[in-house]
């Protein structure tokens, strides 16, 4: 049986976990296996509708927002669940490690593939960074896996079925270990590590004063602002801006490289976005090896014109 984790905000089903609801379909019908499915009870009901396409038997709904760690592994107990799957998001990447150890569970995070096999289990994912991928083989029965949803595509999903309904009411105390004291800044609006699309700056912008357009850029695209370190060390943008192997390492579905030569420590941060488009005028620079777009051009003429054609 197979338990998984869908992620909301604002009582939105979040479109990764749409895309892992079609995962984990495609892994019910390949291994004749059941789908039970967890969400957070602020889930609206149009949204509770479209996880009606994907063969799901049971849905959680949970009203522990601090606690899903807990709510999971109990609802794991109950169901003998034998695979579990979470998205490879932030909150995701914070649940795994925490589930693992509360359930033993064998866990393996950036899967980017359906399991070759389920017994013994067999999956493939992305290792160092995003340079190279492996294939795990897993003795224990009980897995826990995270999928890289940007390395998936989902297919469409016309015939709609019924689930059965369960409200988990459990309370958990608050035994926190830590406490959060000091928040990171966001420089931007948009958090980097969510966000779908990002627009990144190197050194080829010669200097702060060059980053309104690609703030402007950002606004129209609804996307976060990046940069690469040597930008961060020079105190051009915010330290949390810094993508790549020292700093942080994002997926979104797409990564706008701007006068970035694409150093493999850079390319650690940022190869595992779905579509890397980069601009750079030097026609060798190794950013456009992993591009799958690539403009050779000044930014300064390239950028405002693609400002230009997108406020038409
Ligand atoms: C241990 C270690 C860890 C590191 N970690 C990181 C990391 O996490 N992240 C990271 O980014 N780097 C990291 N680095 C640094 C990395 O090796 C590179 O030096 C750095 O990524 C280069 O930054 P850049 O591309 O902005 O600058 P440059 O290498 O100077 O490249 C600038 C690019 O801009 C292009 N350009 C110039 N003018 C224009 C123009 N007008 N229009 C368009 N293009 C133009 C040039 O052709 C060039 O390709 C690390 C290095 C080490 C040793």
């Amino acid at each position: 049986m197979i338990l998984t984790f869908f992620e909301t905000k604002n009582g939105l089903i979040k479109k990764s976990s749409l895309i892992l609801a079609d995962y984990c379909k495609r892994l019910k019908n390949k291994f004749n296996l059941n789908i039970i499915g967890i969400v957070s009870n602020e889930i609206n009901e149009t949204e509770e509708e479209k996880l009606k396409f994907f063969e799901i038997s049971k849905l959680y709904k949970i009203q522990e927002k601090n606690a899903i760690a807990n709510c999971i592994a109990d609802i794991a107990k109950k169901e003998n669940s034998q695979i579990i799957i979470l998205s490879h998001t932030y909150e995701s990447k914070y649940i795994l490690p925490i589930l693992s150890s509360k359930l033993d569970y064998t866990c393996v995070s950036n899967t980017i593939e359906i399991p070759k096999n389920i017994s013994p289990f067999e999956i493939k994912r992305n290792a160092f960074s995003g340079k190279a991928f492996e294939n795990t083989e897993i003795k224990e029965e009980k897995v826990i896996i995270s999928v890289n949803t940007n390395s998936y595509s989902s297919s469409d999903n016309e015939n709609k079925s019924e689930f059965t309904l369960v409200d988990h009411n459990e309370s958990y105390e608050n035994n926190k270990q830590f406490e959060i004291t000091n928040l990171e800044k966001q420089s931007s609006k948009i958090n980097l590590r969510d966000a779908e699309v990002v627009v990144s700056g190197g050194r080829g912008l010669k200097g702060p004063e060059n980053w309104n357009m690609i703030e402007e850029l950002a606004s129209i695209l609804n996307a976060a602002t990046a940069c690469s370190k040597p930008v961060s060390d020079l105190n051009w943008r915010p330290h949390e801006e810094h993508v790549g192997q020292t700093g942080k390492t994002i997926s979104p579905e797409l990564y706008i490289a701007i006068g970035i030569s694409g150093a493999i420590q850079h390319a650690a941060g940022v190869s595992s976005s779905k579509y890397i488009l980069s601009i750079n005028t030097d026609k060798e620079a190794p950013i456009f090896k992993i591009s799958d777009y690539g403009i050779v051009g000044d930014a300064f003429e390239v950028v405002p014109k693609i400002i230009e054609e997108l406020k038409k």
